[in-house]
């Protein structure tokens, strides 16, 4: 006895139109043969749907998720530090030779000497510091000093703009995550 369509229409039953479904069940009522194998798939199916669905252990998510933001975190703050090290680095180097700029063109007994004189001429800070100002100046080609001023500026504003970054994202990120700061 040839059990077709009927074996057919068993393993596709979830698509089945209406019309088959309903000879397909008058089949299965009659034919043990035909009973067993749907028996058999429906099992199989349940079997399948079940392991799938196998869920992960409760928290798991949330835990997940939680430990993102941490890391999250932690990287940007790790970041912030390394661009924030990077500047201070370079303004550092950049003080080093100016530093070693100014001693090549006038012997620190020079400076000590007109550092002295101003002190004890103008005991007023802002006046002294003017004072070295134009004594830098005078002493100095007019288009390097330009180019070293310029450098300058332009390190201490990207030092100070990484730093309110920083701070700005660390804030952004603790808004998000509660996490104490
Ligand atoms: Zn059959």
């Amino acid at each position: 006895m040839s059990h077709q369509p009927y074996e057919t229409w068993i393993l596709e039953s979830n698509t089945l139109p209406v019309e088959d479904r309903r000879v397909l069940e008058t089949h299965l009522a009659t034919c043990e043969h035909c009973r067993a194998l749907h028996h058999k798939w429906r099992v199989v199916q349940q079997e399948l749907r079940m392991r799938t669905m196998v869920s992960p252990a409760p928290g798991f998510v949330q835990r997940w998720q939680s430990g993102l933001a941490a890391r999250r975190a932690k990287e940007a703050r790790r970041q912030a530090w390394k661009a924030f090290l990077g500047f201070m680095g370079s303004a550092i180097i950049l003080l080093f030779v100016l530093a070693a700029y100014v001693l090549s063109y006038s012997s620190p007994a020079d400076w000590l000497a007109a550092f002295i004189r101003h002190i004890a001429y103008a005991m007023d800070l802002t006046d002294t510091l003017f004072s070295l100002a134009l004594i830098w100046l005078r002493s100095t080609p007019p288009a390097l000093n330009l180019a070293l001023w310029i450098y300058a500026s332009v390190t201490l504003g990207m030092l100070s703009l990484a730093w309110v970054f920083a701070l700005w994202r660390t804030s952004i990120i603790g808004v998000f995550t509660n996490e104490p700061r």
